[in-house]
């Protein structure tokens, strides 16, 4: 199941993506046609929320034929950021592929800890939407492919054996940087945090039809180019080392998001290094997660 946040006549909801027809499925409308009740929340963080009870909701709606539901295609709605607006800054792991520390500085920079850092929920944008290039405030406008976890279950304390129970599902986050104010202010905050710079979707995809999440193969083009190419078997700290040391003492809840860090091929890493461009185009693929596709501001 692929969830989305979509905006049609104004309103925005919680839909699902109807692969097979290339639509979306008004969860909401349809439901109330085939099954005379609304029980479905209007946003992802309710939705997830809610866990099991709005999987068994859409499980019953979907035992009736796709013909009878209020259907969308893909042009008629506005797609926004699965979680458009965070109710807290999304945690970020640092350097979790070894051979992007080592282009980012040497083999002496692969932590021995995970690096968590955040980006402000007003970062947050959706796919084919627009990145600002913030011309007047950096010239080293960088991105950064990464493969996200979404929070389904408050808690604290998660152990390492129980953590994908926590875990609703996964999305793809492009966690651009602003290189110069990231290593200026040496918190990475403010260089992570301009507007604009956490492009997050196209959806949430379930974990229950996305496999093994450390056997995923990602990749980053610019303007077609492959920059980076990776698996996230290549994570240094795998998902549950991740959730479990957030979880210790700092409770995480549903709808918190994870990105867990970005492999080597950053622009930054190149010699010269190759920073964002105006009008150039980026997209992200994680294999049986989704793409993300985005486009750097051309008018600056
Ligand atoms: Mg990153």
């Amino acid at each position: 199941m692929k969830f989305v946040t979509y905006q049609k006549d104004g309103l925005e909801q919680v839909g699902l993506v109807e692969d097979k027809l290339g639509c979306i499925i008004d969860i909401h409308k349809s439901q109330l046609k085939v099954l005379g009740k609304q029980t479905f929340p209007q946003t992802m963080i309710a939705a997830v929320e809610l866990g099991d009870s709005f999987l068994k909701d859409l499980e019953e709606l979907l035992t009736h034929d796709t013909s009878k539901f209020i259907l969308y295609p893909f042009k008629e709605v506005e797609l926004l950021a699965p979680i458009p607006r965070p109710r807290k800054n999304i945690f970020c792991v640092g350097k979790n592929y070894a051979a992007h520390a080592i282009e980012m500085g040497s083999a002496a920079d692969i932590p021995e800890y995970p690096i968590i850092f955040s980006k402000t929920p007003t970062t947050v944008i959706g796919t084919e939407q627009t990145v600002l290039h913030h011309r007047h405030i950096t010239e080293c406008l960088d991105y950064e492919g990464e493969l996200a976890v979404i929070i389904g279950k408050t808690a604290k304390g998660i152990k390492k054996e129980e953590a994908f129970d926590y875990v609703f599902g996964y999305t793809i986050i492009n966690d651009i940087t602003a290189r110069d104010k990231q290593k200026r202010h040496q918190q990475y905050l403010l260089g992570k945090s301009l507007d604009t710079s956490c492009p997050m979707g196209p959806y949430i995809t379930h974990k229950s039809v996305v496999g093994n999440p450390h056997q995923l193969d990602i990749e980053t083009k610019v303007n077609g180019e492959i920059r980076q190419k990776a698996n996230t078997e290549q994570f240094i700290f795998d998902i549950p080392t991740i959730i479990s040391v957030i979880s210790e003492g700092t409770t995480l809840e549903a709808g918190d998001i994870i990105a867990t860090g970005t492999p080597a091929g950053v622009g930054d890493g190149f010699n010269p290094p190759r920073y964002l461009s105006p009008g150039d185009v980026i997209e992200i693929t994680v294999v049986g997660v989704g793409s993300l596709k985005n486009f750097v501001q051309k008018d600056v």
